[in-house]
């Protein structure tokens, strides 16, 4: 059991340790002053209590960005079946990246080495999601060396995702004595950080996966939190149906991203590797309209906001300067930046409709439908709300949206869809 207790970040560091012995806990971006011991801490973090007590203005969002840790209601790990189910919807596209991966042969006799094939999940966040995939990747991949005839090489995989990601729960999850995958053990490591930034070893990865992750900016754009510019997002916490100035510094920030993205990606990939991608994306040319996302935080989560500021709880000032920091590209927008940047063939790249991110058990009980958006608001978003406001506001904020998506259960139902920007890409 290592743990740090100073709240500092490894970045960049990677700690290898087998499927079969989870042993490494990491504790990141932790600020918790009332809890003394390792037992309180340990116990805190099961509960969910990853927290981070910051003032956003003055955090980058690298430092602060993660989706509820634990394992409780509201947490990433208890909210995410919808993106399991849309994940399945697109497997096919997965594995047929994994079938245009380079197969290793054996190192010769003599070279006291083995074969290793190294595959990343960035933007793993913490639950089963990710162990899901990784091992399909694993599992595929075996078969694909055993149908060659081929000797396996030793799998490893690393989880990714930034430094206050709870990656202790999701150590927690990881296969104990006997795991692995088709009777392979494999070694897994965390490596917290952004991947828009470098994050492995030149030419070191045979494979990378991406979900759900890359519709995350890297930055609210300065110019949106800037109130002498055009750009500056008055009365809104979301660019959905914003201002064009507002609108175009969201996009020309994905594009920054994404290109930095793929730069770093084509520094890290091993020649003959090939990159798996699947975000959040829209159908219309309007960025304005930014689609399931839109609906989530530029609607009911925006009425609550506003009604914040009409009781006098949160200044409009307070408000404006909350910003989400997502952009639903379309996949003509995506594709612009891959062939600007040229360090990737696109193999495919295509929009999929992927459904709707309520998972409830009684479409027909209003209750459970407002619940149901209120808790998948907070899953991904609560952390930043409870960062720029504290938690008993943002408790009264995600109140407010329960009560407004109760009321248009029915609406939502309907019209709640994401669309997927769904990538598969080659080194050029
Ligand atoms: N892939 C998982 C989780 C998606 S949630 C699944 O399929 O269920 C999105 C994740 O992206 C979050 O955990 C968030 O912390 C991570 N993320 C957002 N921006 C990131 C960045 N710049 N670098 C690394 N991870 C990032």
């Amino acid at each position: 059991l290592s743990l740090s207790l100073n709240g500092s970040i490894y970045r960049n560091t990677t700690i290898h340790h087998s499927a079969k012995h989870t042993s490494f806990i990491h504790l990141t971006t932790l600020h918790l002053p009332s809890l003394s011991s390792p037992n309180q801490i340990a116990m805190a973090l099961q509960q969910g209590e990853n927290r981070v007590v910051v003032n956003v203005n003055m955090m980058k969002l690298e430092k602060l960005l993660c989706m509820k840790g634990g394992q409780g209601e509201s947490s990433y790990a208890n909210n995410s079946k919808a993106q399991a189910l849309h994940a399945r919807s697109v497997v096919h596209i997965l594995e047929e990246t994994l079938d245009l991966v380079h197969l290793q042969p054996p190192p010769p006799p003599h070279h006291h080495q083995s074969a290793v094939f190294q595959v990343v999940d960035l933007g793993c966040s913490s639950g089963n999601n990710t162990v899901d995939t990784v091992e399909a990747i694993i599992k595929h991949m075996i078969k694909r060396y055993r149908a060659a005839g081929l000797d396996l090489p030793e799998f490893a995989a690393f989880f990714s995702d930034l430094p206050s990601n709870d990656f202790n729960t999701l150590f927690q999850l990881l296969p104990s004595d006997g795991g692995g995958v088709a009777g392979v053990e494999y070694y897994s490591a965390g490596v917290a950080g952004s991947f828009y930034k470098r994050l492995f070893p030149a030419r070191s990865i045979d494979f990378f996966h991406s979900a759900f992750s890359l519709h995350w900016l890297s930055q609210v754009p300065e110019r949106v939190m800037d109130k002498r510019q055009s750009a500056y997002n008055r009365g809104r916490v979301f660019i959905h149906g914003a201002k064009e100035a507002t609108v175009a510094a969201y996009k020309q920030q994905f594009q920054a991203d994404l290109g930095a993205f793929l730069r770093a990606r084509s520094v890290e990939m091993k020649i003959g590797g090939t990159m798996f991608v699947v975000c959040l994306g829209r159908t219309s040319p309007d960025p304005t309209d930014q689609g399931g996302a839109g609906l989530l935080f530029g609607t009911h989560f925006q009425d609550a906001w506003n009604h914040l500021v009409q009781q006098g709880l949160v200044s409009s000032e307070k408000r404006d300067n909350f910003n989400i920091p997502i952009y639903a590209p379309t996949s003509q927008e995506f594709k612009d930046v891959v062939e600007a940047n040229g360090s990737f063939h696109i193999n495919k790249l295509e929009v999929f409709k992927g459904g709707s991110p309520l998972v409830v058990s009684r479409p027909d009980d209003a209750a459970e439908v407002g619940r149901a958006l209120a808790i998948s608001c907070r899953s991904v978003a609560g952390v930043l709300v409870d960062a720029h406001i504290g938690e008993e506001l943002s408790e009264q904020l995600f109140l407010r949206v329960e009560e407004r998506a109760t009321c248009h259960a029915k609406e939502l139902l309907e019209n709640l869809q994401f669309f997927h920007v769904v990538a598969s890409l080659s080194l050029a």
